[in-house]
This record gives C-alpha cells, sequence and structure tokens, in this order.
C-alpha cells in the first residue's frame, strides 16, 4: 500500500539525488532516514545528554535562582555549537529539539516564567554572525510552551571577547558591566528564564540576571544548552 510517508520518502529520495546531504559532524553520505547527522554522530550526543534530573546543575550562580543544561560542553556537543556559531551551521541546533523538548514538559510544566530572555549579543557580533543562537534555543523553548521570548529588554553594551578563550579571573573581568536595560518603563515580569547556549563559569549568566534584578524582577532562572565546568 503507498502511504503518504511512503510518498515523501520517495519525494525526499528523489531530492537528495540532485542534493545530496552530508552529516554536519563528520561529512559522512546521509542516509533517506537521517538528518543533520549520521546515525553515529546522532548517538554521541545523545549518550552525553544528561538525566532529566541532572540537568539542574548543584553549582550555584547568585542572584540565579537555578541553572540548568542539558549536555556536558565537550565531544560532539562542543562542534555542533562551535559550528552553529562559526560557521554559521544555525541548522545543527535541530540536533537538540528532542532534549529541549523534554526538558520543556518535565521541568517548565512545574516552574512558572513570565517570560524567556535570550542572552543578547553585541551588535556588532549580531552582524557578524546574522543570528543569536541563544534566540534560536528560546524560540524553540516558546514554541513548546507557549512562554513568550522578550528581545529587547536586555542590550549587550559592547563586543567582549568569546569566554571560552579566556582564564577565570579575565572572564569575570571580560563581562563585568556589559550589560544595560534598555526600556525605560520596568517590564512586568517577576519571572524570567535567561536562555544561552553555553555556561562557563556563570560569569556572563550572573552579569546579565543582576541586571534584571536591578529592575525588579525577582526569580531568574538561567538555562544553556551545555556547560563546561564541572559540578563541584
Ligand atoms: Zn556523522
Amino acid at each position: 500500500m503507498i502511504t503518504a510517508s511512503t510518498v515523501s520518502d520517495y519525494q525526499e529520495a528523489f531530492l537528495r539525488l540532485f542534493y545530496p546531504s552530508y552529516c554536519g559532524l563528520c561529512g559522512t553520505f546521509l542516509e533517506i532516514h537521517e538528518k543533520h547527522l549520521c546515525r553515529t554522530c546522532l548517538d554521541q550526543v545523545a549518550s552525553r545528554r544528561h538525566l532529566q534530573e541532572e540537568t539542574l546543575l548543584t553549582k550555584r550562580y547568585p542572584p540565579l535562582k537555578e541553572a540548568w543544561a542539558l549536555y556536558p560542553y565537550e565531544g560532539p556537543i562542543r562542534d555542533i555549537l562551535k559550528a552553529v556559531k562559526f560557521q554559521k551551521k544555525r541548522w545543527l541546533l535541530h540536533v537538540f529539539n528532542e532534549a529541549i523538548d523534554e526538558w520543556c514538559q518535565s521541568v517548565l510544566g512545574e516552574t512558572s516564567y513570565d517570560c524567556l530572555i535570550p542572552i543578547p549579543l553585541s551588535r556588532k557580533r549580531n552582524l557578524e554572525r546574522e543570528f543569536n543562537q541563544a534566540e534560536i534555543i528560546a524560540g524553540k523553548i516558546s514554541r513548546i510552551t507557549g512562554i513568550p521570548v522578550v528581545r529587547n529588554l536586555l542590550a549587550k553594551k559592547f563586543s567582549s571577547h568569546p569566554q571560552s578563550d579566556l582564564g577565570r579571573e579575565e572572564r569575570l573581568a571580560n563581562v563585568w558591566n556589559s550589560f544595560k536595560m534598555t526600556a525605560k518603563r520596568k517590564y512586568p515580569a517577576k519571572s524570567v528564564l535567561l536562555v544561552d547556549d553555553i555556561l562557563t563559569t556563570g560569569a556572563t549568566a550572573q552579569e546579565a540576571a543582576e541586571c534584571l534584578q536591578a529592575e525588579g524582577i525577582r526569580h531568574i532562572g538561567f538555562l544553556a544548552l551545555a556547560h563546561t565546568e564541572m559540578e563541584s
């Protein structure tokens, strides 16, 4: 019997004759049922994912009330996030859809946030990169949960060096006083989830949270796709 899925399989096979797809990590030719990554790379990504109960980090990052990460920043996770940023392969973020969806169902069902705020890029970096990966991740969460994304409340004042290139002291100095509020009036949110791709020392997240706290926002959480530091 010819079903809708068989037809779309044929369509996909036909398209791939002319536009072959390759794994976004290892470059292997993708089979018809594979998308973005080959099975081997996808398995490596899946095997690194934190269990749901491990996503809440035990390390504290005041004034953040809580911080979550879905993966350690290592191996294929690091390679994907670098390819997103530096090779503009934004479509590779789709690889994390299932993990984001399951995290939202399990965590955001119980924790209420008024809005999602992606950690902003400076204007210069935004122009260079053409997109903000934190906005893409926040957009995914918003589509699943219905929690709105607020883009224009927090702004990056200047372009800092990528945090991953620096030591701890340099990182803290690098982000000090680097965010500002853009709204003239107080934003009515009481509870905000900051969103970013990577949590390194937490300095960026803490700096952004302090900025929001100064505006009277009391409950600030943070979600990163991946975190670099081991729990202490
Ligand atoms: Zn691969």
